[in-house]
């Protein structure tokens, strides 16, 4: 049991649904663990609540919000101000109220950084990516990529028109990056189409990284074949799977039939919440002690 107390401060998350959440255990687990006083707990917000629990997290002194579906782009509006992740992917999911002032951030993106440089030993900088997919999470991990410098994004989506948006996205983080950083030269980005077998051929060919952040293999759709034919992915490369449920998908288990290094989605869920419990509490987050949160709460889903 966590002990409330008049001191104990108040974190969450906003979702509808909110039921199915893992944030609650993982957060309060690495809050107990270094005796912080605070409790972190679901809140249900529907769409058409979403303007008033804004302001009852002003009213009531709410520390932090974790923000998930349906609310990730809709939160935009209600913030005082945004990090340069969070805007120019057009998605917020952790809320920070600094003295009433509420400020957005998209930790999806650093989430998933983390996760490939921790556990996969790769730096982002100066390497070339292949993203499959173009919806939410794309957003998030190709802004990041950008930022820290990629030297190339080659985007591959079922639906063309919404790889286009996402290389405008990925083209308005390059120029911030290069404003901002200076030194950066700059992410080169394109889109590729999958009927174009050859200019396919070379981007996996020459990728160092290929990242699938299409929904395509998760629970309980497991047992579909990838996306991404395992003929394109070539021994030494490392392939990423965002989804998480299960932790190793058929994208997964084809790429490393194949000789390749593999990073599951557990990792960008663990250090995307980390990343959140930083800016909520100032402290270093207990990493593996809520990676192995989620991993045990997945486990007993599964049983
Ligand atoms: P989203 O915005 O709905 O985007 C879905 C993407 O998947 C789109 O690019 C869509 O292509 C593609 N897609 C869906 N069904 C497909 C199919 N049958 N064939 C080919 N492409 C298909 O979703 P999201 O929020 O980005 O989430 C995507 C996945 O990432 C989910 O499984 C989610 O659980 C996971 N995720 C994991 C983490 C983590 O921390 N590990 C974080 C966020 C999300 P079109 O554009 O053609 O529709």
């Amino acid at each position: 049991m966590i002990p409330i107390r008049g001191t104990t401060r108040v974190l969450g998350v906003f979702g509808d649904p909110v039921e199915h959440t893992l944030s609650p255990s993982m957060h309060n687990r690495a809050l107990a663990h270094l005796g912080l006083d605070y409790v972190y707990v679901p809140f249900h917000v529907r769409p058409p609540h979403l303007r008033e629990a804004v302001r009852g997290v002003r009213a009531l002194g709410i520390t932090g919000v974790n923000v998930t579906i349906p609310h990730k782009v809709a939160m935009l509006e209600h913030l005082d101000a945004l990090d340069p992740g969070a805007r120019l992917s057009g998605a917020v999911n952790t809320v920070h109220n600094q003295d009433g002032r509420l400020v957005g951030y998209n930790t999806d993106g650093p989430g998933f950084v983390r996760s490939l440089q921790e556990e996969a030993g790769v730096d982002p900088a100066g390497k070339r990516f292949v993203i499959v997919g173009a919806g939410g999470a794309a957003r998030a991990i190709a802004v990041q990529l950008a930022l820290s410098g990629a030297a190339h994004i080659a985007i591959v989506n079922r639906t063309v028109k919404n790889a286009e948006v996402l290389l405008e996205v990925v083209r308005q983080a390059v120029a911030e990056a290069a404003h901002v950083g200076g030194d950066q030269l700059g992410t080169h980005a394109q889109v590729v189409e999958w009927a174009d077998a050859k200019g396919l051929a070379q981007v996996f060919a020459e990728g160092r990284v290929v990242i699938n952040t299409t929904s395509v293999g998760m629970a309980p759709k497991s047992d579909v074949p990838s996306v991404v034919p395992p003929e394109l992915l070539h021994p030494g490369q490392l392939v990423c799977d965002i989804v998480y449920v299960p932790q190793e998908t058929s994208l997964l288990k084809a790429a490393k039939a194949r000789g390749c290094q593999v990073l599951e989605g557990l990792g960008m869920l663990a250090y995307q919440g980390a990343i959140a419990f930083e800016y909520f509490t100032g402290q270093v987050a207990p990493v593996e002690l809520m990676r192995q949160t989620l991993a045990e709460a997945l486990a007993a889903r599964t049983q």
